[in-house]
């Protein structure tokens, strides 16, 4: 088990090693995820990943381990998702500033070690220029942990054969959110969606080397109605976002241990 930042009195906090203690913050999204998976999906996500996180930390021995979990920022950047309904964004500067500001805080503490477990990836490039400033800036270590190890072969090996565009709100993620909480997803409402504007093409991209500020309505079911949903989530089950959590969880332990023994 992971200790919660904010179950901790003031005192307790005065005696934690500040050096050498980790602050998870994980960083979520209020965004769509479909017909069918809840608004929510990714915070839901980044609670389960702390607490498999903590059974993972457990399993590998590490039953002292310094780390503290930070409440999850239950809003992000969420630019792409902005015109499907129920979507809350922040706009990129609120978001960098309002992390910039977190993080100052737990750097006037002393905080030296701050782990930012970025569960949306939309919430990505704010991040990575936020990490670079806190670090040239303060001369903290500013690291970062994505949610999920989407390319992980055994995460892989849960996806139905053919499902090739999942991504957000796709099999995998539904999974993760069914092995939480099953009744949140309504899979009797899924479609699925692919990145039509995108397919066939060998250069223009989503992501790679010629790419567009794409949004979410760039994924489209199969007779072209803008679904904001990548893959077919048709195939999520708990059992599948046991495997995912647990395999990310895992390759995230890896690297926490690298982050324990980093020296700035
Ligand atoms: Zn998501």
């Amino acid at each position: 088990m992971i200790r919660n930042y904010r179950d901790l009195t003031r005192l307790e906090m005065e005696q934690i090693n500040k050096e050498e203690t980790i602050i998870l913050i994980p960083v979520g999204a209020l965004e769509q995820h479909g017909n069918h998976a809840p608004l929510g999906t990714d915070d839901m996500i980044a609670e389960a990943m702390v607490e498999y996180l903590g059974q993972a930390l457990e399993e590998a021995g590490e039953h002292n381990f310094p780390i503290l979990a930070f409440p999850v920022i239950p809003i992000g950047l969420s630019t792409e998702h902005r015109n499907f309904c129920g979507s809350v964004t922040l706009q990129p500067d609120t978001y960098y500033h309002l992390l910039y500001d977190i993080s100052t805080s737990l750097a006037r503490h002393g905080f030296r070690k701050l782990a930012f477990l970025v569960c949306h990836g939309g919430n990505t490039p704010i991040v990575q220029i936020l990490s670079r400033e806190l670090r040239s800036q303060l001369g903290i270590s500013p690291f970062i942990l994505s949610s999920g190890a989407f390319s992980h072969p055994d995460v892989q090996a849960t996806l139905t054969e053919g499902n090739i565009y999942d991504f957000h709100g796709g099999e995998m993620e539904t999974s993760m959110v069914m092995a939480v909480n099953p009744a949140l997803v309504k899979l009797e409402t899924a479609e699925a969606g692919i990145p039509t504007p995108f397919v066939g093409n060998q250069t223009l991209k989503t992501a790679g080397s010629v790419t567009i500020g794409w949004i979410s309505e760039d994924w489209k079911t199969a007779d072209g109605k803008p679904i904001g949903i990548g893959g077919d989530p048709s195939g999520a089950t708990a059992e599948k976002g046991n495997i995912i959590l647990k395999t990310s969880a895992k390759v995230l332990v890896e690297g926490l241990l690298e982050i324990r023994d980093w020296q700035a």
